[in-house]
């Protein structure tokens, strides 16, 4: 525009933002009634018109006055330098001088409709340059009344966000591949935040978490790596220790236990907070990034043979061991009568009968039976001593219970299988414990046999109690009569109607090892049907 400085631009510039700003009409972005104002609050005395109509000469935005026809009556610096059209060009023009013609019709019809109802509109137009190149361009219309309330011109302010739009339709699509990648990785893959929320998650994560119902499975998963790999947690945050490849195991729904490999890798989120803007050390939280890769297919093939190797060499262990239950109850029933000789021959000498033709048959019955007891101690087969180890108790249960497949099957037994999700690992004797199970499930199998009721169930429930390890054996079998519930625990004891190959020493063995390991075994004397047998077993550091 020539004469920029013209006494009738300035004038013009001054009353119409004068007018603007005394009512800026509904809709108005507060940051253009600040930019405006600004100018005005410059000064306490109002700004001399040639001054106003300066600054907003020189303001950075690409500013417009039309009159209500959106004819152009004045044009800023910054509009000739991003429209490419001078101030003289425009003057008089319409302002569609900039529509490229691909910006929707309806757009304008919203936009003409708020303005003529005495409202700013803004939004985002394609606008076309003087030398044709097309720009997005984000523009803010207000209208500006008379003291009749009649528009008398509009307020145009516009600046160029091709740039902007660019990053951002860029970065949509480099988080759209992000996810697609995401997607299609067979991995379950979650961000999580400094307070352990998911922020960001794939497919086979949502596959997961339908198959959990309603929990978390990235906390489950943490829960069971600080439980099961013994992880912790809190100190490889503040180290920002990452991890891989630790695997653990989940028991999720009727389909049995599921085996995940899991690796960490912990991300510093950038602070994107204005004041960190000069500073270069972050302080900003850690999110971790979880992966864990399903490896239940190799898991299971791989127990699959270690349960047909187990079964194979369980049979000579059971051999042995039957041995050794019938040797240890020879030798307990042995122990008896020869404690009674013992004390008959002790009390005929202290009472002086030497002479008692009875002694010398009573002291070589004594020397017989010793003999034989001690031929059935060296008999015994040497029991060797197991290490101690770490034993997931739900695994353990299931290759019990695999072991005892057919016994099952025969018997029609319907198994109901209740695991805690997430166990943790107790130290202990795995052969050992594998037994006192295998006793337990081997009883409720008999019991079930000697039942006469059409329902043949056994229930196993796992689940951590005050830090112990509570594992809940279950028949629907005829129970055991609450007189009896210490005497079943007796050696020998036995009340099975079929007493062959029982030599009533299950449960005794059962209690023996649970007092090994610390915990012990109980029948439940409240139960409504059945037997229940609790073991209890506390877990490391308890
Ligand atoms: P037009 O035929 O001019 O208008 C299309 C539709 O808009 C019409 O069908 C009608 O519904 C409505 N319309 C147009 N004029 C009026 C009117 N006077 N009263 C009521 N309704 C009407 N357009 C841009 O493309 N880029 C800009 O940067 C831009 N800046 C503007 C700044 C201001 C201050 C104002 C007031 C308008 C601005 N416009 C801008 C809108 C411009 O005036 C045109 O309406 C638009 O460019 C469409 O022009 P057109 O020739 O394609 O269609």
């Amino acid at each position: 525009m020539t004469n920029k400085t013209s006494k009738s631009s300035s004038g013009l510039v001054a009353d119409v933002l004068g007018e603007f700003l005394k009512s800026p009409p509904v809709g108005t972005p507060t940051e253009v009634i600040e930019a405006f104002d600004v100018f005005r609050r410059e000064s306490a005395a109002p700004l001399p018109p040639h001054l106003f109509y300066e600054l907003v000469e020189q303001a950075p935005v690409a500013v417009s006055i039309t009159d209500p026809k959106a004819n152009i009556l004045y044009a800023n610096h910054a509009f000739e330098k991003l429209t490419g059209y001078s101030a003289d060009d425009v003057q008089g023009e319409n302002e569609s001088i900039l529509s490229n013609k691909a910006t929707p019709i309806e757009l304008y019809r919203t936009l003409w409709h708020t303005i003529t109802n005495k409202q700013s509109w803004s939004g985002t137009l394609v606008n076309r340059r003087k030398n044709g190149d097309s720009y997005l361009a984000d523009l803010t219309i207000s209208p500006v009344l008379d003291h009749a309330g009649n528009i008398t011109n509009f307020l145009g302010m516009h600046r160029d966000v091709s740039e902007e739009n660019r990053l951002q339709r860029q970065l949509v699509h480099q988080k759209t591949l992000i996810e697609t990648v995401l997607d299609t990785a067979p991995v379950v893959v979650a961000l999580m935040d400094d307070d352990g929320r998911v922020v960001l998650d794939n497919q086979e994560y949502k596959k997961l978490l339908g198959d959990l119902k309603t929990q978390e499975p990235a906390q489950l998963l943490l829960q069971a790596l600080a439980e099961q790999a013994d992880l912790p947690f809190e100190q490889m945050r503040a180290g920002q220790q990452d991890f891989r490849n630790l695997e653990v195991r989940l028991e999720i729904g009727r389909t049995g236990p599921r085996w995940f490999s899991c690796s960490g890798t912990w991300i510093e989120e950038p602070n994107i907070a204005a004041t960190a803007y000069f500073a270069h050390q972050s302080v900003s939280p850690r999110n971790l990034l979880l992966l864990a890769h399903e490896t239940t297919q190799q898991r299971r093939e791989s127990e699959r043979a270690r349960i047909q190797h187990l079964s194979a060499t369980l049979a000579e262990q059971q051999r042995v061991c039957g041995m050794r239950e019938a040797l240890a109850a020879a030798t307990y029933q042995i122990q008896k009568p020869l404690n009674l000789v013992n004390a008959a021959v002790a009390m005929l000498q202290r009472t002086g009968g030497d002479n008692n033709p009875l002694l010398p048959v009573l002291e070589q019955i004594g020397d017989s039976a010793r003999q034989a007891f001690e031929a059935l101690n060296t008999a015994l087969p040497e029991e060797s001593q197991e290490p101690k180890e770490m034993v997931n108790v739900n695994a353990l249960l299931q290759e019990t219970l695999e072991l005892s497949t057919e016994a099952l099957l025969a018997g029609g037994i319907v198994v109901n299988w209740h695991p805690t999700i997430v166990l943790p690992n107790v130290v202990g004797r795995k052969k050992q414990l594998r037994g006192l199970f295998k006793n337990l499930i081997d009883n409720a199998i008999v019991a079930l046999g000697e039942s006469r009721s059409a329902q043949r169930e056994i229930t196993i429930k796992t689940q951590e109690r005050n830090r112990a390890l509570v594992v809940e054996i279950q028949d629907s079998g005829p129970g055991i009569d609450p007189d009896q519930i210490t005497t079943v625990f007796e050696p020998l004891y036995s009340n099975w109607r079929n007493r062959r190959g029982h030599a009533g020493m299950g449960l005794a063995m059962a209690q023996a090892i649970a007092n090994d390991h610390g915990g012990m075994v109980e029948i439940d004397p409240d139960v409504e049907f059945g037997c229940l047998v609790r073991v209890v077993i506390p877990v490391q550091g308890a």
